[in-house]
């Protein structure tokens, strides 16, 4: 080798030593707003030195997004609430299966895909909230029960275009099938004293000025309610605790995330899933928006604990997905706005 060639290669050698070694990087895509997520992400990165990139839009916009990018795509997981989104995601091929112990052994079955293209990282009950100076909490049993004509005028119901009531719908089907769901439905809608409301706090709201007695919600929205307007006379009820067929327990959705189809760093975004899952990371990931940790060995926030523990719905919240189209279809027949 001439000595000029060997130099060049040597100066080169040296340059590529002392450029910095490249950081690992996982970008997400999250429906998740960014003052939840990023404590978590930056706790990560102190841990572990992994950067995370995120953007944060809607579920709607995010998967518009994923489906056109395709290969071109940046983001390695998609981070969402409802298993109705993240079933939405792995049927449009947006998801890829990944197998996992850690996430097997964190996470229970019924609160991610059995194929593994999603996992739920926080659990949000759908429960009663009632008025406690119209309602003795022992006049309430079950979601069923409030179709019963003794509610009539009696209850206010969030919106049926909202994901939240198309699962809990959905996860019914499963429960009662079609002609018992739409029944129940049916009935719900002619004991509404008002017409649906756009959010779970203004169906809240609603009960406490005694416009109704009686609505459906996820309990971390009481949460933030009683918050704000401490005092009010509004009470958590866990409906369905005695049954024992498939309906038995509160409905349970989840927040969750999965690897995406075209994920660049595959290996490393299951990696800070699985690290979510962790002992370490569940109370990050679900008190600091008042919900349940997904890992069980994991305790809720001690405001969260206060009010009162009980019995989840096992069925494995991907039906809230494959049962979407026909719930919202029954929705509709039912009269439910
Ligand atoms: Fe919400």
């Amino acid at each position: 080798m001439n000595a000029p060639l060997s130099r060049l290669l040597a100066a080169l050698s040296l340059s590529v030593l002392s450029l910095p070694a490249l950081a690992e990087e996982v970008t997400v895509y999250s429906a998740r707003n960014e003052q939840l997520i990023k404590p978590l992400f930056d706790a990560y990165t102190k841990e572990t030195g992994v950067e995370v990139k995120f953007i944060t839009d809607k579920e709607g916009p995010l998967m518009a997004r994923l489906k056109a990018e395709g290969k071109n795509t940046p983001a390695d997981i998609l981070l969402t609430v409802d298993a109705g989104n993240l079933w939405q995601a792995g049927n449009e091929g947006l998801l890829r299966p990944i197998k996992s112990r850690v996430l097997d052994a964190n996470i229970p079955a019924h609160l991610r895909d059995p194929d593994g293209e999603w996992f739920g990282l926080s659990v949000r009950a759908r429960t009663m909230v009632y008025n406690t100076g119209k309602v003795k909490p022992a006049e309430l049993s079950t979601y069923e029960a409030l179709a019963s004509p003794k509610w009539k005028g009696r209850l206010c119901l969030r919106t049926s275009k909202k994901v939240y009531n198309q699962s809990l719908v959905a996860m019914m089907i499963t429960e009662y099938g079609e002609g018992k769901t739409q029944d129940i439905v049916t009935g719900w809608v002619k004991n509404l004293a008002t017409a649906p409301f756009p959010d779970d706090t203004k169906a809240m709201q609603a009960v406490a000025a005694g416009q109704c007695d009686v609505t459906i919600v996820n309990t971390y929205y009481f949460g933030r309610l009683m918050d704000k307007t401490p005092g009010l006379p509004l009470a958590i009820f866990w409906p369905n605790q005695t049954l024992k067929n498939k309906a038995a327990g509160v409905h349970v959705n989840v927040s969750g995330a999965g690897v995406t189809k075209f994920a660049k760093n595959p290996a490393g975004a299951q990696k800070l899933i699985e690290w979510l899952s962790s002992d370490q990371a569940q109370n990050l990931f679900a008190d600091v928006n008042l919900e349940y940790p997904a890992n069980p060995r994991v305790k809720p926030d001690p405001k969260v604990a206060a009010w009162g523990s009980f019995k989840p719905n096992l069925i494995n919240v991907k039906d809230a997905g494959s049962l979407q189209a026909q719930a919202v279809k029954l929705m509709d027949r039912a009269g439910y706005k």
